[in-house]
């Protein structure tokens, strides 16, 4: 019997379990990969939220864990026929695999008891104890706790056995690696907008000896990827070293309406499988870290004031889902101002990206 259970290793559940460790909580993280594992991200610990808690809980990032260019100056919006325009804003660049590992040991240090291999296939509860089915090997066994964290990511099994009934949309975004770099600056992280429209569109960044092409619309803009980039020195014969993937839960309509509330009882969701990321950037790390927290500090007040933690966890939750309902609102300011031309669009495209940096500032 443990007192919590965290099921996913990604920053939602390594801080989640480590602030629960430290307040002298029994607790186990499960995590279905061999750590260190890879996450499909540009890997940018974007505004403060993601800054401040990472300083506060695990310290500086050192070095090590990041990858050249180290610190990215800001974001680049290509909107053609416009000139590009630049958001300044110093963000640490990281492989995820290296940021995550390093998160993790450091739960780890904290006391967190850490099972990798290890698959969750079912959540439950009843009369105050929750109940996990997880597989590690071929063998499927049965634990039980007084709490459970769900922070396993935009396909959460947390999430579909606890709301049984949810329909979610998912967006599919795509990862491609290239060896090389292209004739852009490094330091950026550049958002290109092909179709005159705020999507689809697609990313680039440069980490390391590679650049990385991503988004949901990569797929779809092959022709203009390659006709856009050809300008920049790719080689549009040139294969990618390796792709990927992941799923994004569509979820801010059902948040900011009510129609879904990410906990029940003991059992609270976190992170992306929350579906907390940020509309209009979809950044997710500095969102996943607040719930994480927020989380930890419901199961301690459960625990002392012998309430359910859920209504501790979705009243703390408001200020994430207040970000977010005034972030999703750009979405038709930006479908609107896409109408009047594209100055206006690249216009408005810097004011909404910029706002979602300032948001998590407020936060
Ligand atoms: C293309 C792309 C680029 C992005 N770029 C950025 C960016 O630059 N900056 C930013 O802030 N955000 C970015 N995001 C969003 C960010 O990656 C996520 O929001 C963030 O990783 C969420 O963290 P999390 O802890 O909630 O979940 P995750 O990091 O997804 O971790 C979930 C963990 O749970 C584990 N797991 C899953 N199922 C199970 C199971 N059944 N049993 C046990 N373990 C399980 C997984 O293996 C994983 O380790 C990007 C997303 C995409 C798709």
């Amino acid at each position: 019997m443990f007192d919590v259970i965290v099921v996913g290793g990604g920053p939602g559940g390594s801080v989640a379990a480590k602030k629960c460790a430290q307040g002298g909580l029994r607790t186990l993280l499960l995590e279905r990969k061999k750590l260190p594992r890879d996450k499909v991200c540009s890997g940018m610990v974007m505004g403060p939220w993601a800054n401040d808690i990472i300083q506060q809980e695990f310290g500086s990032i050192p070095l090590e864990i990041l990858v050249d260019p180290y610190q990215l100056s800001g974001h680049m919006m290509h909107v053609p026929g416009t000139q590009s325009q630049r958001i300044m804003c110093k963000t640490p660049l990281a492989w995820r695999k290296d940021l995550d590992f390093w998160m993790i040991q450091m739960a780890q240090e904290d006391g967190v008891e850490i099972w990798e291999g290890a698959k969750v296939i079912g959540v439950n509860q009843k009369a105050g104890a929750c109940t996990i089915t997880m597989m590690q090997g071929k063998t499927p066994q049965e634990l039980k706790s007084r709490f459970v964290i769900g922070a396993d990511g935009g396909a959460s099994v947390v999430r579909k056995s606890l709301f049984p009934l949810l329909k979610v949309q998912y967006s599919v975004p795509l990862r491609e690696c290239y060896d090389g770099a292209l004739d852009l600056e490094k330091d950026f992280f550049h958002w290109f907008f092909p179709k005159c429209r705020s999507r689809p569109r697609f990313g680039l960044n440069h980490k390391g000896d590679c650049f990385l092409i991503e988004g949901s619309g990569i797929k779809e803009l092959r022709n203009e990827i390659n006709q856009i980039l050809v300008k920049y020195g790719f080689n549009t014969k040139s294969k990618a070293i390796w792709k990927d993937g992941c799923l994004i839960p569509r979820l801010h309509e059902a948040l900011i309406t009510g129609s879904f509330s990410p906990a029940k009882g003991n059992i609270l969701l976190i992170g992306d499988a929350a579906g907390l990321l940020f509309p209009i950037t979809f950044e997710g790390i500095g969102t996943a870290l607040k719930s994480g927290i927020l989380a930890a500090d419901s199961v301690a007040r459960s625990v002392k004031e012998g309430s359910e933690a859920a209504g501790i966890y979705l009243q703390e939750l408001k200020s994430i889902l207040q970000a977010i309902r005034s972030l999703h609102s750009w979405n038709k300011k930006l479908e609107q101002e896409a109408t009047k031309g594209v100055a206006a669009l690249s216009k408005a495209l810097k004011a909404a990206y910029g706002e979602t940096l300032k948001v998590a500032n407020r936060g």
